[in-house]
């Protein structure tokens, strides 16, 4: 074989492992979970070409997305998320469900390493066939790994996912995403740490469609059943929400597997409620115009950004010789 030989079997071989957007549709529709890791991957990369490819494949899985229940978890380092995921898990495969759990996780944004990450986590669920677990897209700002995060809820919706968990850290912008493209959201909480009021910013709070209270064993289920008492007392002050759902409180041990089922059942309740009153629908069709509306935003800036990388660079000089105000300087961007 000469070597014009030798590189035509390469290309062959290399051809071979490429798949089409047909390749990638069929095999995510059909539930190969290699194929749907594979575009998953694609959305996250940050190669034009791959980008391009995934945005083809997204939108041929669209007509079969959305069948989900799209449910956000969140609580802070430590509450036991994990943990609770794993159990929670387990239960809803048992009852015949397929499961697939995302996270968005701020801290890989920032480089400091992944909080949620960075642990072996969901050992029990990660060998789960009925389950599909992926670690948080990270790069980028916030709003990228939440593009990413939707996107891939497509693929595993289409793929035949019904049930997806986010999971994200109680720290910080990361709830308020994660509120924008689920149905249903959880705060775990610990009882018995005397601010429980406090702790969590009340924003946060008022996001909860339930309330966890974890590790509701041995000392603490004394503790947490106080803590449901004086919560379920407390959330009545809460403003009404526009799902007319009243938040619930549940406690858990998710090691000692109890408050799981009890969990759940408030879980199908509240799609229930909001199924009957529409605002499932409604909220749906807000979070697909708000997508919209953020990729337009995203769009403009970086594209502006570009276009005017040396003149911003030349404005901030003179803004810094304060020879002109940032006011002025950014207006000037927009004289013509
Ligand atoms: P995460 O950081 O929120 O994901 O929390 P983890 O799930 O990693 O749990 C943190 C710690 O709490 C671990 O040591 C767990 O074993 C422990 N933990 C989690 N759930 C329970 C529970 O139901 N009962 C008890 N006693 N400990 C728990």
């Amino acid at each position: 074989m000469n070597q014009k030989e030798r590189n035509l079997e390469k290309v062959k071989r290399i051809r071979k492992k490429t798949y089409s957007v047909e390749d990638y549709v069929t095999g995510i529709l059909n539930n190969n979970n290699v194929i749907l890791s594979k575009a998953i991957t694609l959305i996250e990369s940050t190669l034009p070409e791959h980008q391009n490819l995934s945005q083809q494949i997204i939108e041929k899985c669209l007509p079969y997305a959305g069948n989900s229940m799209r449910i956000g978890i969140t609580g802070i380092p430590g509450v036991g998320k994990s943990t609770f995921i794993e159990t929670f898990g387990n239960y809803i495969t048992s009852l015949g469900k397929k499961l697939c759990v995302l996270a968005i996780d701020p801290s890989s944004e920032q480089g400091k390493g992944s909080i949620l990450g960075d642990k072996t986590r969901m050992e029990e669920l990660s060998n789960n066939t009925s389950a599909f677990i992926r670690p948080s897209p990270t790069g980028g700002n916030l709003g990228g790994v939440a593009r990413k995060t939707r996107e891939i809820i497509i693929l595993c919706e289409a793929a035949g996912y019904d049930t997806v968990l986010i999971e994200t850290v109680g720290v910080g912008q990361s709830e308020t995403v994660v509120s924008s493209m689920v149905d249903y959201f959880m705060l775990l909480m610990l009882a018995g740490t005397g601010d429980e009021l406090q702790g969590i910013k009340r924003g946060i709070m008022e996001m909860a469609d339930t309330i966890v209270f974890t590790k509701a064993d041995g000392n603490n289920i004394l503790r947490a059943k106080l803590a449901k008492t004086q919560f379920e007392n407390a959330l009545h002050y809460f403003p009404p929400k526009k799902s007319e759902w009243t938040p619930t409180v549940t406690i858990v041990s998710a090691l000692e597997n109890r408050g799981i089922e009890d969990t759940w059942n408030w879980v199908k309740k509240y799609f229930d409620t909001i199924k009957n009153n529409k605002y499932y629908f409604q909220n749906r069709k807000n979070q697909t115009i708000k997508w919209l509306h953020e990729t337009i935003i995203e769009k403009l800036k970086s594209d502006f950004y570009t276009k005017n990388k040396h003149k911003i660079k030349e404005l901030e000089q003179k803004a810094i010789n304060e020879e002109i105000t940032p006011y002025i300087a950014a207006n000037t961007l927009f004289d013509n």
